[in-house]
């Protein structure tokens, strides 16, 4: 990795979170973990110099891969013979690329960009990656709540988050990312990963989790903004009981019988209110007074 930085006279930049993994057996368990067939398509963001990349064009039928840094799409380009996909002048467009790496999509953006600008069918795809420490939240917010979510995120990132994307109720670490998160996945495995096992060891902890699509939905779509409007409020001030915060967007009648019926004391804050019961309340107070 040093050489291929050096020849390039690549200078790695923090914000962008290149902290690139080199250990190939931290790399073998991550790809391990997404169970991979070769009739997979994965999403890799922030590919970087290309060590995961390689592993999944190995084992699965199709990546599209998506990193920001101009400097390593180049390398990327041409660890994976892809400028010769590149049609000369006077070809005809329908003539099939030579050489290359057919299975490869590589795209020059920012993921989270591309992800709001272009909402797709990610149904039938698995994200396997290392991401961008600084972006990795919002990019898994924004797949999770995607309709068409994909089935199965094998995600390394700081060991903080993924704590974060595992906590239950009660547990410090619960909050709005995962219930977010958690109300379509439910984690799985995970490993922590040596901060030594990546160039430059990163000032932090880090760990892979594994996020399964729930194949039953906790929730009708049509309850799910105010799951969210929930969530956000009644986590927006941590110490404050939930009811009171929720007066800012339901009136207090409602409220007061919602969680009666579902036994939620009105004095609870947030953070012991399971995932369940969140779902449950959506519902509730998305339900006009008088519909069934
Ligand atoms: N996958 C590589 C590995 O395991 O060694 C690199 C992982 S490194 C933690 C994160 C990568 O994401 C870097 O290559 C960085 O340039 C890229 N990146 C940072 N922000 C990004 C964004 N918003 N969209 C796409 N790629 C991004």
């Amino acid at each position: 990795m040093r050489a291929v930085l050096s020849a390039r006279e690549i200078q790695l930049t923090k914000s962008l979170g290149q902290n690139f993994l080199h250990d190939a057996n931290q790399l073998e368990r991550i790809v391990a973990a997404g169970k991979l067939t070769k009739a997979d398509k994965v999403l890799e963001i922030g590919p970087g110099l290309g060590p995961l990349t390689e592993l999944l064009l190995a084992r699965t039928g199709e990546v599209l891969a998506i990193e920001k840094d101009a400097r390593l799409v180049a390398v990327l380009r041409e660890r994976f013979g892809l400028e010769s996909r590149l049609q000369p002048v006077g070809r005809a467009p329908t003539q099939p690329p030579e050489g290359g790496t057919p299975n490869l999509e590589l795209l020059h953006d920012d993921a989270l960009d591309f992800l709001r600008r272009e909402p797709r069918d990610w149904s039938g795809w698995k994200l396997v990656a290392n991401l961008p420490y600084s972006v990795a939240s919002p990019i898994l917010v924004e797949l999770a709540q995607s309709p068409k979510r994909p089935e199965r995120m094998v995600v390394t990132l700081q060991l903080e988050v993924a704590q974060r994307l595992m906590a239950s109720a009660d547990d410090d670490d619960y909050g709005i990312l995962t219930l977010l998160v958690q109300l379509d996945y439910e984690p799985r495995d995970w490993f922590k990963i040596p901060a030594t096992c990546f160039f430059p060891s990163p000032d932090v902890d880090s760990a892979c989790v594994t996020l399964v699509r729930r194949a039953t939905p906790l929730l009708a779509d049509e309850h799910r903004a105010a799951f969210v409007k929930i969530v956000k409020r009644g986590f927006s001030q941590r110490r404050k009981m939930m009811l009171k915060l929720l007066k800012a967007d339901w009136p207090l009648e409602r409220l007061e019988m919602a969680f009666a019926e579902l036994g939620i004391p009105p004095q609870t804050r947030a953070e012991k209110v399971s995932l369940e019961l969140f779902a449950r309340l959506a519902c509730r107070l998305n339900v006009q007074p008088g519909q069934p």
